[in-house]
């Protein structure tokens, strides 16, 4: 019988993808694959592992109990924590052995005051997104200094910033790189061998010149474009294939209508089905009456309101899809396929919130090309 909805991932999409982004690294510059938010709906612990035998040498996330989480699982390897981290938290942090960023005095001695082994430390400056990190570069580099103050405890790991337009304006990224080049050649003098990383998957396919030492990537390795088009002409490949079923098929006559609120009514003699996924699962309700789904290697309109459990698609005049006939959500359907972009897209949202999205209810399942994981 079919599943309701399930998430099914292949692993050797994402070793792909990593392996395909490690070949625009000039000067040997090295990935980390950021596994945040469940490794964006993907599975935080087997996307790691993957990203891992792609040739990933360390790890990202941007909480604390994302880092616990993925330590308990015994993913070894070195693991960042991003964002930031409360007084609360880092005791969590720490304990996963996660390496931290840092932006002021008083966080850095707050972890020399908890820290039982050497921990260590990245300095964040605030180049022009505007979010987490110092803008002041003499107050990155006193922050840098203070850790160093503290070694063999904390060590000065690395030094970051964050692009704020990679996908979009070129203009800006080379402002921030600008901004961040003085803080570089600083901090380089002060820490010999220390790591310089700035970009994200935007800017590690369009920026060259921001990899440095190590670039941070998220949705391209799951094989979404981060630049919000098409994955494919760009070599990568989605790794999540999102599905249900049909389980009812039947007629509206004119004037029936369908889902909640009456908003789609029959114009014309059709057939609707139901197929059990909706917003509970991480379907968009901004989906209503937009959007397709792909059922017999065709695409439907999804049409009416997105409901928590059921959304509701118009197979037109001629039923030629069956009940119990799986549909897809994402990914591919006979010679048909759907990308996070589209969805994004008839959603007026992005791919990354699309895959981030998909809601716990949906079991997500493994595979390497077909083959049991
Ligand atoms: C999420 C995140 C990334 C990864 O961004 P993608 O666009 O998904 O590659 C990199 N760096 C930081 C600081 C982040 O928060």
């Amino acid at each position: 019988m079919p599943i309701r909805a399930r998430a099914r991932v292949n692993l050797a999409a994402i070793e792909r993808n990593v392996a395909r982004l490690r070949r625009e690294l000039a000067g040997g510059a090295r990935l980390c694959a950021v596994v945040k938010a469940d490794g964006y709906g993907h599975g935080a612990a087997p996307s790691a592992r993957a990203a891992l035998a792609g040739g990933a040498t360390a790890l990202a996330v941007a909480t604390a109990r994302e880092a616990a989480e993925l330590h308990s699982a015994g993913v070894d390897a070195p693991l960042l924590v991003m964002g930031a981290v409360s007084s609360d938290e880092l005791p969590v942090a720490v304990a996963a052995r996660a390496e931290l960023v840092a932006w002021s005095e008083r966080f850095v001695a707050e972890v020399a005051a908890i820290a039982s082994h050497p921990t260590r430390i990245h300095v964040k400056l605030d180049t022009g997104l505007g979010r987490l990190g110092t803008r002041d570069g003499a107050q990155a580099l006193r922050v840098a200094q203070l850790v160093v103050d503290h070694d063999p405890l904390l060590t000065l790991a690395g030094a970051m910033t964050h692009f704020a337009t990679a996908e979009e304006d070129p203009e800006f990224v080379a402002h921030q790189l600008t901004t961040f080049a003085p803080f570089v050649a600083e901090v380089r003098s002060l820490k010999p061998g220390i790591v310089i990383h700035a970009a994200n998957s935007a800017a590690t396919l369009r920026h060259p010149e921001s990899h440095f030492d190590l670039v941070r990537c998220g949705i391209a390795i799951y094989g979404c474009d981060p630049m919000h088009v098409d994955p494919e002409p760009r070599g990568l490949e989605p790794a999540l294939e999102l599905s249900s079923y049909i389980a009812a098929v039947k007629r509206a006559a004119v004037g029936d209508s369908a889902g909640y609120g009456r908003k789609f009514i029959a114009s014309s003699e059709t057939w609707i089905a139901t197929i059990p996924i909706g917003y509970g699962d991480g379907i968009r309700r901004a989906l209503s009456g937009q959007g397709e789904v792909l059922i017999g290697g065709r695409r439907y309109p999804i049409v009416g309101a997105v409901s928590m459990d059921n959304i509701t698609v118009d197979l037109g005049p001629e039923a030629l899809v069956r009940e119990g006939e799986p549909a897809t959500i994402l990914g591919h359907n006979g010679g048909e396929r759907q990308t996070a972009e589209q969805l994004a897209a008839a959603a007026g949202t992005i791919n990354y919130e699309i895959v981030c999205g998909i809601s716990a209810r949906v079991p997500r399942t493994y595979h390497r090309d077909g083959e049991p994981a």
